[in-house]
């Protein structure tokens, strides 16, 4: 199961408006316009491996992109100010293990863009400015374009999976799904299945309704490579889902729980950042992944998902990993055992934790850390504990 869940929190820099046209112009090209309302010299983005070097053209004259250090550059090579900047993007398949795809296809010819790759920050001299992008999208003739939620935290900021194909989501109580026309009936029903249970029971236990319909969407990367790859992702306000191999083919309960797990946790991403500000850090990984999964292991068994003995057998499997990794949330696998691992021995229930921990986030927006874990248990830990009133 690969959870792709970067931090998306950024530093606080004054914020620059601009206006950002997506336009699918060919079967696998893309034309972004970047329009800016004040002169800028630069506009930088965090680099997502080669990515921006091998599908980017920048097509304005006497502009480029460069790599410096751990950002993608576009400037003039005169070094001068501009207010408008062109690129041309191929479709691009490859991807930076811990970020999001670019691009994901689906098997009808629709793909989806990932816009938060569009986005960074602009700059005038030494000052840095967030963009605050205002996103336009428009498809091929008859396509079909579902644009994802806005970036509620930061007006303006990253923003998920835009759709361009054939495919028509369809609305189920609060959530809006597109889902691969290939996607196999046991993997359709049980993202449905745990997607609709899970989110009326993260709404109700967080005592927090999401600000906009959930875009769920799920791709078919091919039936050809060896066994089966699942790997899911939570941006604001939506999920993505990516299925791939042979082993994807026929139904077995192990699969069930195995996406029914990853539905869970996604979903508890989406809950920890439905706030109004503050949320996931860059600093300690372990909180919101580690938290993710045990939050996910609750709603599994709350919502009937899972029986107790599922989740304890889970339990076992993740305490061994983390025992074989001395305790350390220092690797991938770390973040998730180990961090699952805290939460468990903390000795308190999930639920309101996590519902005092959005609510710690949204007063000062402070991130989620172990330092605010450690003083909410302090304050409050007693009333938590089985036996305790909540
Ligand atoms: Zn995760």
């Amino acid at each position: 199961m690969l959870c792709q869940f970067p931090s998306l929190h950024a530093e606080m820099l004054p914020g620059l408006p601009l206006k950002v046209d997506v336009r699918h112009v060919a079967n696998d090209k893309w034309r972004v316009d970047y329009r800016f309302t004040q002169p800028v010299t630069a506009i930088t983005m965090p680099t997502v491996a080669d990515y921006r070097q091998r599908a980017w053209k920048i097509l304005t004259p006497g502009m480029r992109l460069k790599a410096v250090g751990e950002q993608d550059v576009i400037a003039a090579t005169s070094g001068k100010p501009f207010m408008a900047a062109s690129v041309e993007i191929t479709t691009f398949d490859g991807f930076a293990p811990k970020d999001y795809a670019s691009f994901t296809r689906f098997t009808d010819g629709g793909t989806a863009i990932y816009l938060g790759h569009l986005q960074g920050e602009a700059r005038r001299g030494k000052q840095k400015y967030e963009m605050q992008t205002d996103i336009k999208l428009t498809g091929l003739p008859k396509e079909n374009v579902i644009a994802p939620p806005l970036n509620r935290q930061m007006p303006g900021g990253a923003r998920g999976y835009a759709y361009f194909g054939p495919a028509q989501a369809v609305s189920a109580g609060g959530t809006k799904i597109l889902m691969d026309p290939e996607t196999p009936p046991w993997a359709r029903e049980t993202v449905l299945d745990a997607g609709a249970k899970l989110s009326q029971y993260y709404e109700t236990a967080y005592q927090r309704a999401l600000r906009d319909e959930l875009l769920i969407m799920v791709a078919i990367s091919g039936f050809e490579a060896p066994g089966l790859s699942m790997k899911g992702g939570a941006v604001m306000g939506q999920l993505s889902y990516r299925f791939e191999g042979k082993a994807l083919v026929g139904d077995h309960p192990k699969k069930r729980d195995y996406l029914a797990r990853l539905v869970a946790h996604e979903m508890a991403h989406v809950w920890q950042m439905n706030i109004a500000r503050g949320g996931v850090g860059a600093d300690e990984p372990w909180v919101h992944e580690g938290g993710a999964e045990a939050m996910a292991l609750d709603g599994l068994q709350q919502t009937g998902l899972f029986s107790e003995d599922k989740v304890q057998a889970y339990l076992a499997e993740k305490t061994a990993t983390c025992e074989k990794l001395g305790h350390s949330v220092a690797s991938y696998d770390g973040i998730y055992a180990c961090g699952l691992m805290r939460f468990d021995q903390l000795g308190v229930a999930i639920v309101p934790l996590w519902r005092s921990m959005m609510q710690a986030t949204e007063v000062k927006g402070d991130v989620y850390s172990g330092a605010m874990i450690e003083a909410l248990v302090r304050e409050q830990g007693e009333k938590w504990r089985p036996g305790g009133a909540n």
